[in-house]
Parts: C-alpha cells; structure tokens; sequence
C-alpha cells in the first residue's frame, strides 16, 4: 500500500489536468482501520472551482463532445472501463485504507464502477425520442438532448462507484461534469479523473474537485451550472435544493434511508437472517440503504433473533487487505462516537441488547455488529438514520400493522418482504412507500445494479440513479414540430 499512496495524484483535476491548489487548504486523511495518519489532499478553493465551471460550461458549448454520435462517447466510456479493470487492484486497495472497507467489499465496488460505465458505454444509442401523431399536414417529433453542465456531489461511503453512477450517465449524454468527492475519500475519485483523461474525454468535460460544503455551496448556486445531482444526507439535500433554486436548477438528490424488512413468520428464516446481516452490517451499516429496521411477526420474533445473532457472529474483522476480513470500522472516530451515543439513547429509551453495543478497545474506528430488541416507533434507533452496523428488532401481530410500521417514516427509499405467501408479498411490496422493495432476498449487486432503476420516495430524494431512468436527468427533451403543408 505504500507504494500505491505516493504515486496518486493528490490535487484538483481542473477541466482535463491536476492543478497546485490555491487557498482550499489541506485534507488530512486518515487510516480508519488504525487510526493513523494515511496522506493528505490539496482541497480546491474559490479559484479552482472558477475555473472548473468556466471550463465546463466553455466546453460544452462549444466543444464537440456534446454532437458526437453516442456510439463515439460509448467508445470512450468502454475505454474507461478498461482503465479501471487495468488499475482494479490499485482501486481497491485505496478505497479500503481511504474509506475503512475490506478488500473484499472494496474490490466488487470496483467491479460495480466497471460495470456501471460499460453499461452507459452501450445505453446512448438506444434511447430515442418519439414522434407524436398530429394528423397529415404536422409532423412531431421529439429530441434527446444533453442538459449541459452538470455539478456532482458525492459522500465518503462508496466514493469510487457514487462517482461512477453520477459519471458514466453524464458523459454518455454528453453533458461537461465537475464532480465534488467527499473531502474525507477524494482519491479514488482523482484516479478515475486520471483513467477518464486517458480514455478521451476531452478537457474541459471533467473535473474532480476534493473539498468540503464551501466548494459544495459554489456548485449549487452558480448559475452556469444547468443541473446538480447529489448524494448525501436529508439536511444536506435539502440546502443544495434551496441554493440551486435561485438560478432554476435541475435537482437530483439521492438523500438518507431508515430501510425496514418485514419477516413474516412463515419466511425462510436463515435465508432472512443472513440478508439482514448482509444489509444492515454490511460496509459497517454506513449505507443509505441498510434495512435497519427488522419488522418481525410476533411468533417468530425468538427464532428470527436468534439465527440473526447467530449469522451476526460470524463477520470477521481483522487487516484490510485479508480476504477473509468481512467487518470493518466506521470512517471516523467523531461518527464511531455518534453511533454509540445513539445506542445509549436507544437503551434508555426501553431497547434491549441482543448483541454488541460495546466500543471497543484499541485502534482504529471498530464497532460491534449491533441488535437492539424491543424497539418501539417512538425509540431513536427506530426512526433516526444511524449509519452505523446498528438493527433494532421490532415485533407486529398483522400485515396491516406491518405495513403501518415500515410506511413510519420520513424515510422512503427501500425494503425488503419475507414470507412465502406470494400474494401477501405482493400485497406489502405495493404497499410499502419506498423507491425499491426486495422480495425474499436481493439477488447479488451484479445482477441488479445498474440494470435497475435506485432512488427513494419522500425524503429519501428525487430522481434515479442506474437504469435508462438515470439518462432522464442528464438530457432535456425538445419537442419539433413541422408544417408539412
Ligand atoms: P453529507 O450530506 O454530510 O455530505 C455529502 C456530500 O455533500 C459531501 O461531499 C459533502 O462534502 C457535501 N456537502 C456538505 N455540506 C454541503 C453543503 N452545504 N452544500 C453542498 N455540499 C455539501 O453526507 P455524508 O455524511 O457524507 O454521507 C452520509 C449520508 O449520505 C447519509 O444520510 C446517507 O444515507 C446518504 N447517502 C445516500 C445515498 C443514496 O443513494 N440515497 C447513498 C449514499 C449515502
């Protein structure tokens, strides 16, 4: 690993080349796993962000880019893909010490950032647009076309493939993209802007700016920007959507979640209790779509419990680059505190421990895999996005209540139904107000991400990401119409 660090860029990436930063200061990052100083990032100021719009917007006017046949960007964007592939150990290998994942975890999101580029590379050419019927003398159709400058804000959980699910749309319709990692994860982020400049995007069309909620704030009110997608938390969202209103913005936000699967009793129970571990511990919990809450019908809360500790047990931690670490810490000690202040709250308000709940001793940011039982809608651990490997356990007697409880949330992104009863899945499925409901289980990343349409209802956000519905934010429509006559 030390001889990955020195060889990255670690300054801004301005419109096709890594500038010396001027008065954005310095990112200290540090080693979740140990807790010891890993590098540190030049973080763009006021001056770099100039001139990564003004390059934008310069280049998407006037450059080619934008009028090439898609099939010509697609070339580009497989070209990418084969960059990543060249350099996937490389990647991982900083996600894991930059981010605190294991190199397991950290090599399949390379293999989902590989993915989500050779899928735009083929999607441009085959979206159209539609000719509307008017009768014999008009003829109308319409036109896809790309919306311009885009702004990208991204958060420090899945630095390398938040930025390739925001990337690869853009560049595939054509739009210019200046792209904001989290200050505490940039380089990942600058070695794909290396790999992106290799494969031909031209410059001006991308840029990658490590920073904070300043450089964050400039890209979503400046009025040379046409469209801003963000990822992040709910009070997050909610400022970019009010700074991009001055200057009518298109909005994507990808916000928070407080994910529920509801366990019916005559589900396959393992099959339950091993997803719950997969997605409420998985990357530590620090996922918006971590179902945390473990809706469970009353005569099965005792047996689902169980085999859910059980499972829970098994996670391993240990060094970053084992393959056999499947657990590792949070990002940060201040976020390791929040979650435990959390817990404590839960506790008080009347939650017991099924397992963990206990910071551990030593280095490097570690918590236990966490299973609060006796959680109520009016406890924090039910309604509060922990963002930490925390579940709570909550019994129903019914299907309408366990309707009721899922749907108790601001939240909306996704959820999960167990039970064998088709009907009844089917039934909760359409209940549940969420962008994306798993029923029985979620196939493996590589069979559903990217294909599939991701984003939540209420404050979960706007918008999808993946999917030909992610290319509906990254172009407008034009509507033509002809006097045949
Ligand atoms: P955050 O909202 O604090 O930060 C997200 C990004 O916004 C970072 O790049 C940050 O630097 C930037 N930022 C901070 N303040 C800003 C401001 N005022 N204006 C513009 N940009 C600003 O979130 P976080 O703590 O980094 O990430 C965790 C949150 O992200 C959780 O709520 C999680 O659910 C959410 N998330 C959602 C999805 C999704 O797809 N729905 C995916 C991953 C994470």
């Amino acid at each position: 690993m030390n001889a990955v660090l020195p060889s990255l860029h670690r300054e801004p990436f301005v419109g096709g080349r890594f500038v010396p930063a001027m008065g954005g200061g310095v990112e200290a990052l540090v080693d979740p796993w140990t807790g010891r100083p890993l590098t540190e990032v030049a973080l763009a100021g006021p001056v770099e962000v100039e001139a990564a719009i003004r390059m934008a917007r310069h280049a998407f006017d006037a450059g080619d880019w934008p009028h090439l046949p898609p099939v010509d960007r697609g070339a580009v964007l497989h070209r990418i893909a084969a960059g990543i592939t060249a350099r996937q150990d490389k990647f991982a290998q900083i996600e894991a010490v930059n981010a605190g994942k294991p190199i397991s975890g950290a090599l399949r999101e390379v293999e989902g950032a590989i993915r989500v580029f050779t899928y735009y590379a083929g999607a441009m050419d085959k979206v159209f647009g539609d000719t509307i019927p008017l009768g014999r003398d008009l003829l109308d159709f319409t036109l896809r076309e790309p919306l311009g400058v885009v702004a990208q804000i991204v958060p420090w959980n899945f630095p390398l493939l938040g930025a390739s699910w925001k990337l690869a749309p853009a560049l595939a319709a054509g739009c210019a993209a200046v792209l904001k990692p989290a200050p505490l994860t940039p380089l990942t982020a600058l070695l794909l802007a290396e790999v992106c400049r290799e494969a031909g995007v031209p410059d001006g069309f991308l840029s990658v700016l490590p920073g904070g909620a300043d450089v964050g704030r400039r890209l979503a009110e400046d009025p040379r920007i046409d469209g801003i997608s963000f990822t992040g938390s709910t009070a997050v969202g909610s400022e970019v959507m009010r700074l991009a209103s001055a200057s009518i913005k298109r909005v994507a936000l990808e916000l928070g979640g407080k994910n529920a699967a509801l366990v019916f009793a005559d589900a396959d129970m393992e099959k339950a209790a091993a997803s719950a571990v997969a997605s409420g511990f998985g990357n530590a919990g620090q996922s918006c779509s971590a179902r945390s809450r473990l809706l469970v019908e009353r005569g099965a809360l005792e047996p689902f419990a169980r085999a859910f500790a059980a499972a829970a047990a098994k996670l391993k931690t240990g060094k970053a680059l084992d393959p056999a670490t499947n657990l590792g810490p949070l990002i940060s000690a201040s976020h390791r505190d929040a979650v435990d202040r959390t817990v404590a709250q839960a506790r008080e308000a009347g939650a017991d421990l099924v397992s963990g709940g206990v910071m551990p001793e030593g280095d490097g940011f570690f918590y236990p895999p966490t299973i609060l039982s006796g959680v109520g809608p009016d406890n924090p651990a039910f309604s509060r996005e922990i963002f930490g490997p925390v579940c709570s356990l909550t019994p129903f007697d019914s299907e309408a209540e366990a309707i009721a409880l899922a749907n108790d949330s601001d939240y909306g992104l996704n959820g999960s139904v167990w039970c064998r009863d088709i009907g009844r899945a089917l039934r909760v499925a359409r209940a549940m107000r969420t962008g994306m409901v798993a029923v029985n289980g979620l196939p493996s990343a590589s069979k559903t991400s990217v294909f599939a349409p991701f984003g939540g209802y209420k404050r979960s956000g706007i918008g999808r990401e993946l999917g030909l519905q992610a290319l509906d934010f990254y172009c407008e429509i034009k509507n033509v119409v002809v006097d045949l006559t």
